[in-house]
């Protein structure tokens, strides 16, 4: 395994559309191993898409410290979006940055494993919000396009409920 180096926001590889994989070879494994161990350096992450390494490929890594542990996403498409949810992101490629996005509270995604075989994932909350997050990364969008403006009693609503939790 390697530590790759993030790209970051200015550099127009982010902008750009992911392809498919098509081989799933020990090369594609690899590369899934550096992704997660960069995520992973310094606790710095909780989700990493291959763009984000240079890697134009429609490939993500999510671990957002539940139950399902790290999920590795080839080929994703998420067919159905329910319900919203309001939270304060950041990302890798977007150092200092956060802001609140409207992402759906609930999701379901298929995708490919490493090996090739599909598989169905039904994902709410943090981790709906992080899928998410990393399938726009696919098709060239970052957060920052999506952040949206709210008032200070908004964001302290929003804070009171995350401490509740
Ligand atoms: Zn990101």
């Amino acid at each position: 395994m390697a530590l790759r180096e993030i790209v970051v926001d200015g550099d127009p590889i982010l902008r750009k559309i992911s392809r498919p994989v098509e081989k799933f070879d020990s090369k594609l494994a690899t590369l899934l191993d550096d992704m997660a161990e960069t995520m992973y350096l310094d606790n710095r992450g909780i989700g990493i898409a291959a763009v984000q390494i240079g890697i134009l490929r429609r490939i993500f890594v999510v671990d957002v410290g539940d139950e399902h542990g790290k999920l590795e996403f080839i080929n994703p498409e998420i067919y159905e979006r329910e319900g919203a949810q309001l939270y304060l992101e950041g990302c890798l490629s977007c150092p200092g940055k956060n802001g609140y996005v409207e992402r759906p509270e609930r999701i379901r995604v298929r995708a490919q494993d490493r090996n090739g075989e599909w598989f169905d994932l039904e994902a709410e909350g943090l981790l709906a919000i992080c899928i998410c997050h990393e399938y726009d990364h696919l098709d060239g969008t970052l957060f920052i396009d999506k952040v949206v403006e709210l008032t200070e009693e908004q964001i302290a609503e929003l804070e009171a409920e995350e401490e509740e939790e």
